[in-house]
């Protein structure tokens, strides 16, 4: 099974609608638009969700990331689902709620992802 970019790129819309939810604008002089050049935004609290949500978002051309960027974004969305979960609420395979069946189809494509590139070795 090859996983298709397309599909990662499909994974990505859940973490980055609840990264940008979880974000407090009101406090981001740059309305979520991560600024570099802003120390402001070098030492947001925030920072490390803005600039995935930024690196991810729809306007960025993610069709010309490449896979193993796909991935890392994945990734990355996926300690922060798993952070987002209650304290009593452990990712289960079997549990049907957003974030737990979110995980289980980024782990499904992560899992396939490998297996396609040891099969082109
Ligand atoms: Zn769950």
């Amino acid at each position: 099974m090859t996983v298709m970019k397309s599909e990662l790129i499909k994974l990505l819309d859940f973490p980055r609608q609840k990264m940008t939810a979880s974000m407090e604008l009101h406090q981001c002089a740059h309305n979520g638009f991560f600024d570099e050049t802003d120390i402001r935004c070098r030492t947001c609290y925030q920072g490390g969700e803005c600039t995935w949500v930024n690196h991810n978002d729809k306007l960025v051309a993610l069709e010309d990331k490449t896979l193993s960027d796909l991935t890392a974004q994945i990734v990355l969305a996926m300690d922060f689902i798993d952070a987002t979960l209650e304290p009593e609420h452990e990712y289960q395979l079997k549990c049907q709620c957003d974030n737990c069946s979110w995980l289980t189809q980024a782990n499904n494509a992560l899992r396939a992802l490998d297996q396609s590139e040891a099969n082109s070795n």
